[in-house]
């Protein structure tokens, strides 16, 4: 894997521990602050934080404009939990005046989803593309995804303490979407999953 290059958005939140997972899988990746420092990347992952933040950050910068143009080019795009919420087309729960979003991800994201119900918690989660052991995910303050379009498949799913279930785990063509913190374990499948997705 050590042909392709990853960017990580490191403008808030969780960068530093995606960088570090990509580079155990001996994969090249790069901090990215700068518009121009997505020339040249094969992949990008959007790392949780506070999605709001960081689109407050991604507009000062002037990187809301070549985020979108960068996913609406079919570029290989991973969004953690706030970037989940950023890769949505249609979002909930959302502060006054709304957010920039990126989009690109058919789905209605719900914000908070979790996060109204309890802070932070652990599941395991059946994750038929990954197969077994099933993956222990850290949900923090996390969202949902409440609606799918007809061209995403939902990768993992949960039921809340009402007994719906939500999609906690998606992807779209190049886009992958996951609510919860892979970069906070040390399972590196999903790190793995998303470099053969750049790949391809
Ligand atoms: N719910 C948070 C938000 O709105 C995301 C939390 C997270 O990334 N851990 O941005």
């Amino acid at each position: 894997m050590g042909d392709v290059v990853v960017g990580v958005l490191a403008l808030q939140g969780a960068f530093a521990e995606h960088v570090k997972m990509l580079r155990q899988l001996g994969v090249t990746a790069q901090q990215v602050r700068k518009p121009e420092e997505l020339d040249g990347l094969d992949g990008l992952i959007i790392p949780g934080g506070e999605s709001t933040s960081m689109a407050l950050i991604a507009e000062r910068w002037g990187l809301v404009q070549p985020l979108k143009a960068w996913v609406g080019a079919g570029k290989a795009t991973w969004g953690t939990c706030a970037g989940m919420i950023l890769l949505s087309d249609r979002a909930t729960g959302q502060k006054q005046g709304g957010q920039a979003l990126i989009g690109g991800l058919d789905v209605t994201v719900n914000r908070n989803y979790f996060g109204r119900q309890i802070d932070s918690f652990e599941a395991d989660l059946h994750v038929p593309i990954l197969g077994d052991p099933p993956v222990h995910a850290l949900f923090i303050r996390a969202p949902a995804i409440t609606e799918t379009g007809a061209a995403v498949n939902v990768l993992a799913a949960l039921t809340d303490r009402e007994g719906s279930s939500v999609a906690v785990a998606v992807r779209a063509g190049p886009i992958l979407a996951t609510a919860f913190h892979p970069e906070l374990t040390d399972d590196l499948r999903w790190h793995r999953l998303f470099v053969q997705m750049v790949a391809i």
